[in-house]
């Protein structure tokens, strides 16, 4: 019976180092190449045979520099591993050097991390890029809003004194006026005010998120929504609306702003009603992974769904003014309260019953 030659473990372990991409190298406790594999003898430029025997520091790979010598004294003297890494303008590559302490000497592995550095050094490249991009954009919004504000702020003076002349001309006619020039005055009078609407609602999105400045602070929704009903207690009255609710959080928001968005729901739900039946509104919160979402149920005309985003868009309507008075700003200035959040305002799906269901979503800190 014939034997395959059995190899020993030491010259079969050489042969895996050989095949490996990473370098390795051993140096005796004299700093003397003991052996290098196959990766080793490339990195190096010299043939594994001229470099054994000889010392690490008159032969060292261009991937490690001289300033790092210290470095592995340290580690072969105080017998603790040490790692750091060095670009190899030889051959363009960046090698990580892992040096391990062994008995009679130290262990080098050397390692191409090019591929993970030109990775890292992407993703530090887009991240630097978007936080640019974002500071930009956050830069251009409040360049935008400020001149919305002063824009409409300065636009409210000069229609105030087209409608008081008008008025004053109407006055100084009298009697002098005839049905034409009477119709041309009324004209610009109806013009005006619907001017000085507009520039108001303007007005009151641009500053929209400015009311509030400072922490944000927790607090209850249900005395933000009581506050909202009293405001709008004369509408409430006059088309005998019935608003209810069921357990309001709290919220992180400022309370101007929570105000602000019950009363643009809830007089949207006033009036956007058929007049069958009294308004009827219910508000009901409830937590979902890590948000608060409040909803408004009215029982009004109901919206259809291809609409559910368009509506939030400033001046966006979907009925004429002799239908529904407005100026299509009540939801927007509801998505940017709840956006400057960190929030999210939706149109639920129509329910079954009819009406329309708004429902926000706000961040509970209180988790965070
Ligand atoms: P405005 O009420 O001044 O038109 P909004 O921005 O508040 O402005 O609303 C935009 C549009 O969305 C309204 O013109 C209306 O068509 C629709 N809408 C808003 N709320 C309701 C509601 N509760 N029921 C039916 N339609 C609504």
């Amino acid at each position: 019976m014939e034997f395959a030659p059995v190899k020993s473990v030491h010259s079969q372990t050489m042969d895996t180092l050989d095949l490996i991409a990473d370098s390795v190298v051993l140096l005796d406790s004299d700093w003397r190449y003991t052996y290098l594999n196959n990766a080793a003898e490339i990195l190096l430029g010299t043939p594994k045979l001229e470099l054994i025997g000889q010392l690490f520091w008159d032969a060292p790979p261009e991937s490690i520099s001289p300033a790092q010598f210290p470095l592995l004294e340290r580690s072969m003297h105080d017998r603790v591993a040490t790692k750091f890494e060095q670009f190899d303008a030889a051959s363009g590559r960046w090698i990580e050097t892992h040096a391990f302490p062994a008995t009679g000497g130290m262990i080098l592995f050397l390692r191409d991390v090019s591929a993970q550095k030109l990775a890292l050094d992407e993703a530090r490249w887009v991240q630097n890029e978007l936080k640019r991009s974002n500071e930009d954009l956050r830069r251009a919004n409040r360049d935008l809003e400020t001149f919305a504000y002063s824009a409409s702020h300065d636009l409210q003076e000069p229609l105030r004194n087209i409608a008081i002349f008008s008025q004053l001309l109407e006055q100084k006619l009298g009697l002098k006026l005839d049905t034409e020039t009477a119709r041309f005055l009324d004209g610009i009078l109806t013009g005006t005010r619907r001017m000085e609407t507009l520039v108001r609602d303007v007005l009151a999105y641009s500053r929209a998120t400015r009311q509030a400045e400072g922490p944000i602070p927790l607090v209850n929704a249900g005395d933000a929504l009581a506050t909202a009903l009293q405001n709008m207690k004369a509408r409430m009255e006059q088309s005998k609306a019935a608003i209810t609710f069921t357990g309001m959080p709290q919220l992180s928001i400022h309370s101007i702003h929570l105000e602000q968005l019950f009363q643009n729901l809830f007089s949207n739900a006033i009036k956007y009603q058929e007049n069958k039946e009294p308004p009827r509104v219910h508000v009901t919160a409830s937590q979902q992974e890590g948000w608060w979402v409040i909803s408004v149920a009215d029982n009004g005309i109901g919206i259809e769904p291809r609409y559910a985003s368009q509506i939030f868009g400033l001046f966006k309507r979907l009925h004429s003014r002799e239908q529904y008075p407005g100026n299509g700003v009540g939801l927007a200035i509801c998505q940017r309260i709840v956006e400057h959040y960190g929030g999210r305002i939706w149109l639920e799906q129509s329910p079954p019953g009819g009406g329309s269901v708004f429902s926000f979503a706000i961040p509970d800190r209180r988790i965070e």
